[in-house]
């Protein structure tokens, strides 16, 4: 594995840089953005890698797998490690999900929404999430619409289990991480807008956005949690890209 490593390590390298660059250029703190490793391309033994090369906090995106690494990866008493869910949650799988994910960052409706708030409930737990907006129109992708905020309004419930830390988005795959711009800045006025009509408390401050592909630009729009997996993972043959 030790080559693995070294692979691991450039690559962390090169991120890192270029979320200091993005952060120098936006004016920001690099202790204002926080790096997810997005580990669904790899098993369990290489996010041990990163583990051991500082990387706190990890992502997943089918719950499946979330269990699955969460479980081959106890972690070490001394160690801070993170999951998070950034992918679709079925309802069914909240139960298993809410004891292992620190943080769930794709809440893309109002009934997923209620149903932690009774599992949440039910396990006497809290439990921290983002809202997912789709702000780039494709049908396919799960998330509440620009329109849906009176709908939130309704619901908003600031005294139930389920902690709302702020707003997750993806920006449509494009060539240019430009053309992704306006989705990030989008998303940054929408807390803003939610802040000024809902009072949600000083928690509500994330936005997850940003990936290998505009993850600088994302930074330079405000991102608080990138979300970063192929950029830390070119160069493994080890890789099950999905
Ligand atoms: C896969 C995935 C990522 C990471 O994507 P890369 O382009 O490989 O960096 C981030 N967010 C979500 C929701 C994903 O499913």
């Amino acid at each position: 594995m030790a080559n693995v490593k070294d692979i691991l390590r450039d690559n962390l390298a090169a991120v890192e840089g270029r979320i200091a660059a993005a952060c120098v250029r936006a004016g920001r703190r690099r202790e204002e953005v926080n790096l997810v490793a997005v580990t669904k391309y790899v098993d369990a033994e290489v996010v041990r890698r990163l583990q051991e090369l500082g990387v706190r906090l990890f992502g997943e995106s089918r719950p499946q797998e979330l269990w699955r690494k969460a479980a081959e990866l106890p972690p070490a008493p001394q160690a801070d490690v993170e999951w998070h869910l950034v992918g679709h949650l079925q309802r069914n799988k909240i139960e298993r999900t809410l004891p292992i994910a620190s943080l769930i960052h794709s809440v893309d409706s109002i009934r997923l929404l209620k149903a932690l708030e009774g599992e949440a409930q039910t396990q006497a737990r809290r439990v921290s999430v983002l809202l997912e907006f789709n702000l780039s129109d494709e049908p396919n992708k799960h998330g509440f619409k620009r329109d849906d905020l009176d709908e939130l309004l309704k619901h908003w419930n600031p005294s139930s289990d389920v902690q709302v830390c702020g707003l997750m988005t993806m920006a449509a795959l494009s060539a240019d991480p430009q053309e992704a711009r306006p989705v990030f800045a989008t998303l940054r006025f929408l807390r803003e807008e939610m802040q000024r009509r809902l009072a949600p408390g000083e928690q509500f401050h994330h936005l997850s956005m940003g990936m290998t592909n505009d993850f600088e630009v994302a930074i330079e729009e405000g991102a608080t949690l990138v979300r970063i997996g192929s950029a830390l993972f070119e160069g493994l043959e080890s890789g099950s890209h999905d």
